[in-house]
């Protein structure tokens, strides 16, 4: 098992997202509340689209304060450019966890991993990606590589 404290950090907010229900509807939180720093008991005119499901509830019981107010103050700044953006009954659905890999696998000059000889580490789980495009690339990339292997 990975213990890094980033992958720490994860499977906490994982494990804190996963209590709320005991299941793994996602808590959601109507952005009112979430300003108000109030537990939200019913949706509004947003009906939320997550499945499995999601549970009415307060984002704050999983994730830091410091994330809570940065997100605040996020949201308004965007409300300012995109009008309607921090309307009350917006819902936030969290937490997304898993994006790009908290660690990389090594890989030498020619994309192949450091001792393990014709192994491609490539793409997001390998810590070369962070999107689909960009895992994409990545795939070519090293696919180029093994070409110019075999033709020698
Ligand atoms: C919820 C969510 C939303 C996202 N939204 C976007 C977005 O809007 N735009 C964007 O660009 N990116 C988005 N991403 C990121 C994007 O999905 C990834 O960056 C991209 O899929 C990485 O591609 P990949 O080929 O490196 O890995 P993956 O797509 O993860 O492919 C890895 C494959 O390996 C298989 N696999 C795993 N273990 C084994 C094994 N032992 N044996 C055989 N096969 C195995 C898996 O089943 C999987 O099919 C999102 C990701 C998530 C989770």
């Amino acid at each position: 098992m990975i213990r890094c404290k980033e992958v720490e950090f994860q499977r906490k907010i994982e494990r804190e997202a996963y209590e709320i229900s005991k299941s793994y509807m996602a808590p959601c939180q109507k952005l009112s509340d979430f300003f108000a720093d109030t537990e939200t008991k019913s949706f509004g005119s947003v009906n939320p689209t997550y499945k499995p499901g999601v549970v009415p509830s307060d984002i704050r019981k999983i994730l830091p304060g410091r994330i809570c107010d940065n997100l605040k103050s996020g949201i308004l700044n965007i409300d300012k450019k995109l009008k309607g953006f921090a309307t009350g009954d917006a819902l936030l659905t969290a937490p997304e966890t898993r994006s790009s890999s908290p660690v990389r696998i090594l890989r030498d000059e020619t994309l192949q991993a450091i001792g393990i000889e014709g192994l491609y580490p490539s793409g997001e789980g390998a810590g070369y990606a962070g999107g689909i495009m960009s895992a994409a690339a990545d795939g070519i990339r090293c696919a180029v590589k093994i070409i110019e292997k075999l033709n020698g």
